[in-house]
């Protein structure tokens, strides 16, 4: 196997200068949106195997994972095992100071669980959170950069529960790949690197600085060895005690601490928050989709409800339309993509909170007609939130949400599937380094502002003890009750359509799988669409905006982690816009 220390960068200085430019561009034309680095296009290739297989935003928690797949692990105990890897190696994405849903498949019971690990806000929150003295909302930055922002993390707490019902190895176990390599080093990867270059405001606590960088403003260089004792001693602590050594005790007190002295913003979590937090299975969201029948996770995530509502409406036109060349294809994604945002950002939020209409928005009929709403040969002017069956009145809320984030698929040797999507929010969250592991700024999440303009509550407004809205979309797709395909990205809101693309041009169009998830994306959250940079040809772009489109043109850094099970054999494939791996045996 080989390891991340053997390969190249990732990155040529030509293409560095270009996303460069770009970021500055976008910085300065949309101050909030502003994406999480790209790093680089490689080349992926889909990867075979016979009994099982990982597929990880990093090669070394690939390895972890396969390690533990090969001691007879299941599906579940190497994500355990990639997890506490991700937050060492990839710690500007995700780890156990976040939040994470994921979909487990087993195949002895023929069941499919959906698993929510989503922070929660802190009792002592109330609606006016996220407005100034002035009440205007805050900036996204000065939300983020500090306690403010911090929701109790629940990765740790959903894992411990899963691993109860479905683990085979001990827990403890599942630690070893991640104590060994904190204490040992792992090499910094271009990716690492780059983000700690180009994201604003890393640097801002002495911890952080005296970790990642070798002086106030130079972050280490790639290829270093970076040694994380501290997280090394966290986990061990955990791999004793479970769940109760995190929420409970030193490392817990140690959160608490420096959410509250944080020296950018402080924070109102509490010890009470941390013993108090519940991860929750709840029931997935499937729906018919063509001969599969599709499934993601439930609310308080938006992304089963919305890849789900996307792919259908364009199954609708599709069956109506003889001929449906790539042109008709993008212009249906980007206005079945503009009605499912609106919707969503409309109904959904924490269910524990608001009634969110799940079943209506994922409704044949329903979107049968939402779709009718499509012209083919032209962009509807202006999309509006629907009705949808047993739906509340409700007003839209957008919140900001930047991409950070992690996906993996793994698959055992018993045939039990795990789709997982995990994050702390914007790359290197709330930049609370404590114990050795980054505190999510998950809470930026929830609306900044808590009521419409007409005075009316919005859905995903903050409340005590409520989940921010999210967009991780994890998938697994059957065909006649046998799991098919486990995929998911990070990247935002933008997560919903990287997904909902890749999901048409593997199911629909038969691409194989490493070619879909490199195909060129496709973005529409609301008014502006956007086509990744580079991807289209002229003649394409020209027959969009004759239909009336408009849309920048940017990177897309996705991170789309796949595994496609065929009766024989699995196949899986690794972004190439990130440094995943894709193994098995
Ligand atoms: N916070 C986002 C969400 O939960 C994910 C951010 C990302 O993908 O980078 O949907």
């Amino acid at each position: 196997m080989s390891s991340i220390a053997d390969k190249k960068p990732l990155f040529l200085p030509t293409i560095t200068l270009g996303l460069a430019v770009l970021c500055s561009a976008a910085l300065a034309s949309d101050p909030v949106i502003v994406p999480e680095a790209a790093s680089g296009f490689r080349a992926s290739h889909t990867v075979e195997a016979k009994s099982a297989m990982a597929v990880t935003a990093n090669a070394y928690a690939t390895e972890a994972a396969v390690k533990i797949l090969k001691a007879g692990g299941s599906a579940v105990d190497a994500g355990i095992a990639a997890q506490l890897v991700l937050g060492l190696v990839e710690p500007q994405s995700s780890g156990i100071g976040g939040g994470a849903f994921m979909l487990y498949w087993d195949a002895e019971k023929n069941k499919l669980s959906s698993w929510d690990g989503r922070e929660t806000a802190p009792q002592a929150v109330d609606e006016n959170y996220f407005l100034k003295a002035d009440g205007s909302p805050m900036g996204f930055f000065e939300a983020v950069v500090g306690g403010h922002s911090v929701g109790v993390p629940g990765v740790i707490a959903m894992l411990e529960a899963a691993h109860k019902k479905h683990g085979k190895l001990p827990w403890a176990d599942l630690f070893s790949p991640a104590i060994t390599l904190a204490k040992n080093g792992f090499v910094i990867s271009p990716r690492l690197h780059t983000l700690l270059v180009q994201m604003p405001k890393v640097a801002v606590n002495p911890a952080i600085s005296a970790y990642f960088f070798s002086d106030a403003t130079t972050p280490k260089a790639i290829g270093t060895r970076l040694k994380n004792p501290d997280y090394a001693a966290t986990l061990k602590k955990i791999a004793k005690g479970g769940s109760k050594a995190f929420y409970q005790g030193t490392i817990a007190k140690n959160m608490v601490k420096a959410i509250h002295s944080d020296p950018n913003r402080t924070g109102l979590l509490s010890a009470a928050d941390l013993v108090s937090y519940q991860s929750k299975e709840r029931a997935a969201v499937c729906a018919a989709f063509h001969t599969y029948q599709v499934c993601g996770a439930p609310p308080p995530s938006s992304g089963g409800t919305t890849v789900i509502a996307i792919l259908k409406m364009i199954e609708e036109i599709e069956k109506n339309t003889s001929t449906f060349t790539e042109a008709d294809f993008i212009h249906t994604f980007i206005e079945a993509s503009r009605l499912a945002f609106a919707d969503r950002n409309t109904y959904v939020g924490d269910p524990d909170f608001v009634s969110v209409p799940t079943a209506g928005l994922v409704d044949s009929t329903y979107l049968a007609k939402r779709a009718s709403l499509i012209k083919l040969d032209q962009r509807t002017p202006q999309t509006e939130a629907g009705k949808p069956p047993l739906a509340p009145q409700r007003i839209t809320s957008a919140s900001p949400e930047l991409p950070s984030t992690s996906h993996f698929s793994i698959v055992d040797t018993e045939g039990n599937v795990l789709s997982m999507t995990t994050s702390i929010e914007t790359a290197f969250g709330s930049r609370i380094f404590v114990d050795g592991f980054l505190l999510n700024n998950q809470l930026s999440d929830f609306s900044f502002t808590p009521t419409d303009s007409d005075g009316s509550k919005i859905a995903n407004r903050i409340q005590a003890g409520k989940r921010p809205r999210s967009s991780m979309s994890p998938i697994i797709v059957f065909k006649d009750h046998k799991p098919q395909l486990a995929i998911g990205s990070p990247g935002g809101a933008r997560i919903i359509d990287y997904v909902a693309t890749s999901l048409y041009r593997i199911l629909v169009e038969k691409q194989d799988l490493a070619a879909a998830i490199s195909a060129g994306h496709i973005i529409a959250m609301g008014d502006t669409s956007e086509l990744e940079i580079g991807r289209f040809t002229s003649e394409l772009k020209n027959q969009l905006k004759a239909r009336g489109h408009q849309f920048k043109e940017r990177d897309q850094t996705s991170g789309l982690h796949g595994i496609l099970i065929e009766d024989k054999k699995l196949k899986g494939a690794a972004d190439p816009r990130r440094e995943g791996q894709a193994l098995g045996f």
